[in-house]
């Protein structure tokens, strides 16, 4: 196959795109290239940089089972550390070559003619690939809310996703809005500089303690030195999470049993009664994504900060002004209010069959089979693409299934001589169903607002069921389920 200038393109240099180019780069396969639309590589862990960014996976499971980290310094690893093994991992498998910096895509656009797809920077580079791997993820773009008056503001702004450390908050009057995974690590580091913070809350999360802990001296030999020791810490750790599942799909008294020990966290953390009221979530656990911490609850019995519930009513050049009527004169405001994970349009302008954009072809929801493949979309993948983010596991273990399944797919078409491949629109129809009717009895539709569901209420986001029955699904590629087929001029 040739007449295109890559192999694969692939979109994004996250854990995604990464996993996919190091997947190529072991087999020896080097025509395709990478684009980021950043000054350097990393995803959602080069962008979030916020104070005690860190990931909630412990990082034995946070890492490319492909590419062992042995450098891990605890358990559950910092945005540095997480940032930094992944440009070590571009540079060790030299993909900087491949890859074109601050090349945000502008549109891909599918030619049926040639088989390819043609795409185009927003600086004007232009690129043909047979294969387009969309390793965009679902928390790059980031959410910023509707506040009236939000743009009059005069005092200092920014997203938790975009954190501003040229501004000292040192002796600042801040308000923070939103409570999720972002803000419960940001507000324990900020809150002891500040001289006062406003930290507005919309709805309680449920907050376990989190088990962290430095690797001593021994332990860290083992993880650089002893394979099977990171192997087994892996699995133990895989299985542990793997378990949560249970939790979130019918078994009431292992969620009891969690919900017992987050409000014994909250008692123990929160003495005063009424604030903990306010904590106190009213809604089962797991319905939005669980969320670990020791510090943030003490954060909040410190007389500088002060837990706002009454909603905001507005923004006003120095001040905001909460539902209640009290105006709350702040320096600077941080939102803290997450991404647009399930909402259309797609990030990119991504054009299939007959030129119809993507965001069309979703505008009644997003959708794909798998989460990879998307019905007249030939030769498109995309790597964590709707139902496959996780509310109980490592994402990155998703991410290796998927770029498994695509590697077997091209193996394939290659065996059989085809150069272009798209799933069945049937296909893609019963694997939705199927996901809907299983995310049915899941707790993530018993009835809270979060980030998982779309704007009507359906959770496109989350895969509902064990990952190894992902792994499962994917260690073989159904031939009936595709359409496979060469170009008509070759
Ligand atoms: P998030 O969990 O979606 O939280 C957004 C917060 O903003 C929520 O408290 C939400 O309230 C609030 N909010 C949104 N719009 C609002 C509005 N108009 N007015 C008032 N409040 C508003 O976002 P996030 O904390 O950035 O985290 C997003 C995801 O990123 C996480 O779930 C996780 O997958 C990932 N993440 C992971 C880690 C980690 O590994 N530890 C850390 C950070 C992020 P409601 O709850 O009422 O909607």
């Amino acid at each position: 196959m040739s007449g295109s200038d890559v192999e694969v393109a692939i979109i994004g240099s996250g854990f995604a795109g990464l996993a996919m180019a190091i997947r190529l780069a072991l087999r020896g396969e080097r025509r395709f290239r990478i684009l980021e639309k950043a000054a350097e590589i990393g995803g959602t862990w080069r962008d979030n940089t916020y104070p005690g960014c860190a990931c909630d996976i412990p990082s034995p499971l946070y890492s490319l089972s492909f590419e062992p980290n042995r450098d891990w310094t605890r358990l559950y690893p910092t945005q540095p550390e997480i940032w930094s093994y992944m440009r070590a991992a571009v540079d060790r498998h030299g993909l900087r070559a491949q890859t074109w910096l601050n090349a945000e895509v502008a549109e891909a656009a599918f030619d049926e003619a040639a088989g390819l797809w043609r795409i185009r920077t927003a600086d004007g580079r232009a690129l043909t690939a047979r294969f387009l791997v969309s390793g965009m993820g679902g928390l790059s773009r980031p959410a910023v809310p509707d506040l009236p008056g939000l743009d009059r503001f005069r005092g200092k702004i920014f997203h938790s996703a975009a954190w501003d450390h040229g501004y000292d908050l040192r002796d600042k009057r801040v308000a923070v809005i939103g409570t999720g995974a972002s803000a419960v690590q940001f507000v324990p580091e900020i809150a002891p500089k500040v001289s006062r913070l406003h930290l507005f809350q919309r709805t309680p999360n449920w907050i376990i303690p989190k088990a962290d802990r430095s690797f001593g001296p021994f332990e860290r030999w083992l993880v650089r030195n002893v394979a099977a020791y990171r192997k087994a810490l892996r699995g133990w750790i895989y299985a542990y999470h793997e378990l949560r599942f249970m939790g979130f799909s019918g078994n009431e008294r292992l969620r009891r049993f969690v919900e017992g020990q987050a409000l014994r966290h909250l008692a123990r953390q929160v003495p005063d009664p009424e604030l903990r009221a306010q904590l106190t979530p009213d809604y089962a656990l797991g319905c939005k994504r669980v969320l670990i911490s020791n510090e943030f609850y003490p954060a909040l019995t410190r007389p500088n900060v002060h837990l706002e519930t009454a909603g905001v009513r507005g923004i006003e050049e120095d001040a905001v002004v909460t539902a209640d009527g009290r105006r709350l004169e702040v320096d600077a405001i941080i939102l803290a209010t997450g991404f647009r994970a399930a909402e259309v349009p797609a990030p990119v302008r991504i054009l299939g069959r007959g030129g119809v954009d993507l965001s069309d072809a979703w505008a009644d929801g997003i959708s794909a089979y798998l989460g990879l493949l998307v019905k007249d979309y030939p030769n498109l993948f995309l790597l964590i693409g709707p139902n496959t983010g996780l509310g109980h596991n490592s994402i990155i273990f998703m991410i290796e299934a998927q770029v498994d399944y695509i590697l077997r797919c091209l193996d394939l078409m290659r065996a059989r001589g085809a150069s272009l491949v798209e799933v069945t629109a049937r296909a893609q129809d019963g694997f939705n169903r199927e996901i809907q009717e299983k995310l049915r009895r899941t707790v993530w539709l018993s009835g809270c607002r979060s980030w998982y569901l779309d704007s009507r209420g359906r959770n496109v986001t989350l895969w509902p069921d064990f990952t190894a029955r992902f792994w499962a699904r994917t260690r073989r590629v159904r031939e009936a389920d595709l359409r496979f087929a060469a170009v008509p001029a070759e």
